[in-house]
């Protein structure tokens, strides 16, 4: 299977004209409370595209955990690997949304700030099996250096998606087969300002230098940039009309790593993701908008 290792996060998010300034307070509307978090949310759009997943994290001793446990392997994620941490809550993400679209978004990492590099230990076994490991940065680095070292060291291909970003290491680059930031992500990993299609090819070769195999800088509505050993291109995104792009990364994210598995080309299994981040963008929320496989067009399915 697809291993993610991640976060797992309640969302509780508002919708508001505008954000308050300090010391305002203002009537936002429509809240939800709503499973995310960056890790759960790319198991949950590998499963939900089709792809066979499990995840490794932790929760806290309290309800919002056992929704998002219960949440996930309700649409096929293996949780065995999801385990509970006595005395702290599960992460929560606040998430204020501008009716405009824009996020602004507040985390306390919880029990997803619990998980070790001895975690990783813990499931050996199962990166060395897994098809592709599919880590983020919601988690500690020392865990996630963990396990990208394991399976590198067994040969199974790592995507990192560096959200939110964050300085890494210069060891960690040449064992990443896959990385797969968003614009403000590899303007910070990179130090090119990412804000076209020439910065952002810019910004992937100073990455590719660096040792990472095959750089896709999501790009919103501008689709996705490709950098490999066969060159540079862009992918188009589809033109729908976002309400909301959370966790728009991550299904591309899922899209990509099942098409990858499924033994797609690089392109290919970009589409697939692009195709599943559009529809993601026109619903509200992290894991609901999620879509099928079975949503997509059969040309986008195959
Ligand atoms: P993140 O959510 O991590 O910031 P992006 O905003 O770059 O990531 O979106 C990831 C992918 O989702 C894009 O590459 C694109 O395929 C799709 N996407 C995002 N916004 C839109 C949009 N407005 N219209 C169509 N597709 C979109």
């Amino acid at each position: 299977p697809i291993l993610v290792i991640g976060s797992l996060n309640m969302d509780l998010v508002m919708r508001t004209p505008r954000v308050p300034q300090g010391g305002e307070t203002l009537f936002g509307h429509d809240f939800a409370t709503l499973p995310g978090g960056k890790g759960a949310n790319q198991a949950l759009a590998c499963a939900r595209l089709g792809g066979h997943v499990a995840m490794v994290g932790r929760i806290g001793d309290d309800n919002f955990g056992q929704v998002l446990k219960s949440g996930l392997a309700r649409d096929g994620v293996h949780v065995s690997q999801i385990t509970v941490t006595g005395g702290v809550t599960s992460g929560v993400a606040m998430i204020l949304v501008e009716d405009i679209g824009q996020n602004r978004i507040l985390i306390s990492a919880g029990a997803n700030g619990q998980v070790t590099a001895g975690d990783i230990d813990g499931v050996a076994a199962q990166i060395e099996q897994a098809a592709m490991l599919v880590v983020q940065l919601e988690v500690p680095l020392p865990a996630v250096l963990a396990a990208i070292k394991h399976a590198h060291a067994a040969g199974v291909p790592v995507l990192l998606n560096p959200a939110p970003a964050a300085a890494l290491p210069d060891t960690l680059w040449p064992m990443v087969d896959l990385l797969v930031p968003n614009e403000s992500e590899a303007t910070l990993l990179s130090g090119v300002d990412v804000k076209d299609t020439a910065s952002a090819a810019e910004a992937a070769a100073v990455l590719r230098a660096r040792g990472v195999r095959t750089v896709l800088i999501t790009l919103g509505a501008q689709g996705v940039l490709i950098c490999d050993a066969q060159g540079v291109r862009r992918l188009p995104a589809q033109k729908v009309k976002a309400v909301d792009t959370t966790a728009a990364g991550d299904t591309f994210v899922g899209g990509l790593a099942v098409g990858l598995t499924e033994g797609m080309s690089l392109d290919d299994a970009a589409a697939l993701g692009q195709a599943a981040s559009a529809i993601c963008v026109t619903r509200i929320g992290a894991q609901p908008s999620i879509p099928w496989r079975s949503e997509l067009t059969p040309t986008e399915r195959a």
